[in-house]
């Protein structure tokens, strides 16, 4: 009997090894992707049926661009607009050039702000949709380029504007020419408003920085997604700055929502239904 169980145990020891790596391993595979809350792993197939929201646990995972272009936009619709814009690293940041180029590599795309038109159920909007997987959808030159350039086009086409918002925050290897992006697109929103243009919003985990504090927050109707944290400064920075323990759930979606700023938390499933029904209220814009 002693025996047996010193077995098992040596046994199961083993299998907790090869357990604990396995995520770790996973990860990297392109078909399977590992749950960053619950670390259970499914194939990316099941993600991608499921809008990357986590089978077991709910937890919302990052979504690819390409995903939620299909999960909102009418099947084939999307046509992509300034798609070769990409940063000239105007302050020489010294290796920024391999971040963009590794950043490109995983997000398939020049940078973390992907623009287009599409419809939804048969009415033409414009859209940008920001990618996390692109060095944390930081704002530089080229997102506020394209953010700008897609709300003039909302305002000279006569068409609503879809926001997805996420980001870190500012590009910082880009210094003062990323901050001053926040000018640049918060002027653009404005201009919008003034044509009687129409801007929907979904902030998506994590908005926050420069992006929360300029164009993210400047739609019309501002939506989140379940658990997204948005803020300008992030929790731990607010608290050694106060020096005083922050509440529970501070800047989630839900916090977010109960103090005003924002409308509504909507599911990834929903979200398509609740741009038909929005945008047919809005039958007349600009
Ligand atoms: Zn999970």
């Amino acid at each position: 009997m002693q025996n047996y169980f010193e077995k098992r145990n040596r046994t199961f020891l083993s299998f907790k090894k090869i357990r604990k790596a396995r995520p770790a391993i996973l990860y990297n595979d392109g078909n399977v992707l590992t749950c960053k809350k619950c670390k259970n792993t499914f194939a990316r197939s099941s993600w991608k049926k499921r809008n990357y929201i986590c089978p077991h646990c709910g937890y919302y995972m990052p979504m690819p661009y390409k995903e939620r272009i299909d999960m909102i936009l009418d099947k084939g619709t999307f046509i992509e607009r300034y798609k070769d814009l990409e940063t000239d690293n105007p302050l020489d940041f010294k290796g920024y050039g391999a971040k963009l180029e590794k950043a490109e590599g995983s997000c398939k795309a020049k940078d973390g702000v992907i623009t287009g038109s599409g419809e939804i159920f048969g009415r033409k909007v414009l859209i940008a949709i920001m990618d996390t997987s692109f060095m944390m959808a930081s704002m530089g030159i080229v997102a506020g380029e394209k953010i700008t350039r897609i709300t003039e086009d909302a305002i000279e086409e006569k068409c609503p504007l879809i926001l997805y918002a996420a980001s870190g925050g500012a590009r910082m290897q880009e210094g003062m020419f990323s901050l001053m992006q926040m000018a640049k697109t918060s002027g653009a929103m404005g201009r919008l408003r003034e044509a009687n243009g129409l801007c929907i919003t979904f902030l998506t985990h994590p908005t926050t920085g420069g992006v929360s504090a300029s164009f993210a927050s400047l739609g019309d109707y501002i939506f989140a997604e379940p658990s997204a944290l948005i803020g300008f400064a992030g929790p731990r920075v607010i608290e050694q700055t106060i020096g005083e323990k922050l509440p529970k759930g501070f800047q989630r979606a839900a916090f977010q929502e109960e103090h005003g700023f924002v409308d509504d938390i909507t599911e990834r499933d929903d979200q398509r239904e609740v741009l038909r029904k929005l945008l047919n209220v809005h039958k007349e814009i600009g």
